[in-house]
């Protein structure tokens, strides 16, 4: 058992944290067995925002060529309040976007990026991807962990090195060893829908929502992000909204909630909620990242799994990308030691997660503000100019997840 054990590294959950962890260990030299509970990967059917820091890991693993065709390269993030559909604020993105932070910025279908880190993972013959698995249990030893899978009814035992939570915000191996952190209702819910650019809604979108623009239009009540995906041919929507729809992830909202709380914003805005139903329901989850994210005999949590941030800063598939591969390139750099390579990477995650999360809370702060304080926030962002807004996001963007900072020198006791 041992020997089986040795390069073996298990994944539960088949999303963007296990498919890009997956492809990383495997580039490692891993042996990797994916176990993903659904029968079939879903085809998500909404959009996905991926900043450089993504992108920049999605290139390394070889991801990023799979995309091309898809994805569409916007030329800027705006900001415009939902009444008058004023510009208060740009980011320059596109050509911008790749000479600042070394990697462009990307929006793209869920579907195709799903499919595109599913034929890359092809590739590797180290990846074993197993559909209709679920991760019941596991038992940790000294040395490694023998992990209990029901696939359709029969347990099956597989040992292991390290087992990696992938499974999301609901996570099954949070819940092994003690890592009580259960996600909590953040009380936001997400209203997600894609229209055809050909269609009636789509063209008199197009008059308020640049198709070359990742759009947000701020509002005390919500706020709508749209952007281009699949080449152009489709616009992604997602209105997020405090408390109203309520509903499980994927029920269908009834347009009249969301077209009262749109009431008051200019047209075509004001009639979106009806002419792009069907809306899907996405309420939002979130959890205090404090509990531990790694076991010392070998078990690591990665993307929601651990940390399920809400969208304020479209950065969770992000987090759950770096996650993916600074856990990968540390386990490897540092083979003879498991503990050591989880616990560094527990200190090198953390602190950057916590900042993520402090921005998106930002961003919510300042998307929907009211009365004075949005008063003040339109002049604050008017007055900021594209280069000054960039800079503010050099350390999100420009991260690069892909090489592991030196280790820090102890500093020597004064003598
Ligand atoms: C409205 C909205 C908009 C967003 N926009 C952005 C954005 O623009 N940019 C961005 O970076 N992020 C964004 N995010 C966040 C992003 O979608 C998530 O952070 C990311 O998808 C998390 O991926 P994951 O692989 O960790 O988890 P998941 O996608 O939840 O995948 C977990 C997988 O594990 C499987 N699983 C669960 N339990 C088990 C088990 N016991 N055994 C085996 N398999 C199991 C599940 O079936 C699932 O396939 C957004 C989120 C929302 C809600």
């Amino acid at each position: 058992m041992e020997a089986q054990r040795s390069r073996q590294v298990v994944i539960a959950g088949a999303g963007i944290a296990g498919l890009t962890a997956a492809i990383a260990f495997a580039k490692n030299g891993f042996s990797v067995q994916l176990y993903e509970q659904a029968k079939q990967l879903e085809d998500a059917g909404s959009g996905i925002q991926l900043s450089p820091n993504a992108t920049r890991v999605l290139a390394h693993l070889g991801v990023l060529d799979h995309l091309t065709g898809t994805a569409v390269e916007p030329r800027a993030v705006a900001i415009r309040d939902a009444r008058r559909l004023r510009l208060l604020a740009e980011v320059p993105l596109g050509t911008r976007a790749e000479e600042r932070w070394g990697a462009p910025y990307l929006v793209v279908h869920r579907a195709d990026l799903q499919t595109a880190l599913l034929a890359r993972a092809r590739r590797e013959p180290d990846i074993k991807l197993v559909t209709g698995a679920r991760l019941a249990d596991a038992a940790f030893h000294q040395r490694g962990v023998t992990v209990s899978l029901d696939v359709t009814g029969d347990v099956r035992e597989v040992p292991c090195l390290l087992l990696i939570g992938a499974d999301g915000v609901g996570s099954t191996v949070r819940k092994l060893g003690n890592r009580d952190a259960r996600a909590e209702d953040s009380g936001h819910v997400a209203w997600r829908s894609t229209v055809r650019r050909d269609s009636a809604i789509g063209k008199a979108l197009a008059k308020a929502m640049p198709a070359d623009c990742v759009t947000v239009y701020a509002h005390p009540r919500f706020h709508l992000v749209g952007y281009p995906i699949r080449a152009d041919a489709a616009v992604n929507l997602i209105a997020i909204v405090r408390g109203a729809g309520g509903g499980k992830r994927g029920e269908r909202g009834d347009p009249a909630v969301l077209a009262h709380l749109m009431r008051r914003t200019a047209e075509p805005l004001r009639s979106l909620a009806r002419e792009a139903a069907p809306w899907s329901l996405w309420p939002i989850g979130e959890m205090q990242a404090d509990h531990p994210w790694t076991g010392s005999a070998g078990v690591a949590l990665i993307g929601d799994a651990a940390h399920a941030l809400t969208p304020f800063a479209a950065q969770g598939a992000a987090m759950a990308i770096e996650d993916a591969i600074m856990l990968a390139n540390l386990v490897a750099a540092m083979p003879d030691d498991i503990a050591g390579a989880l616990a560094r990477y527990e200190t090198l995650r953390r602190p950057r997660i916590k900042r993520v999360d402090s921005r998106g809370r930002l961003n919510h702060f300042a998307w929907h503000a009211r009365g004075p304080v949005a008063f003040i926030r339109n002049l604050v962002l008017r007055r900021r100019s594209g280069a000054q807004l960039a800079a503010e996001l050099d350390w999100l963007y420009g991260f690069d997840a892909t090489r592991l900072p030196a280790p820090e020198k102890k500093k020597k006791a004064d003598a």
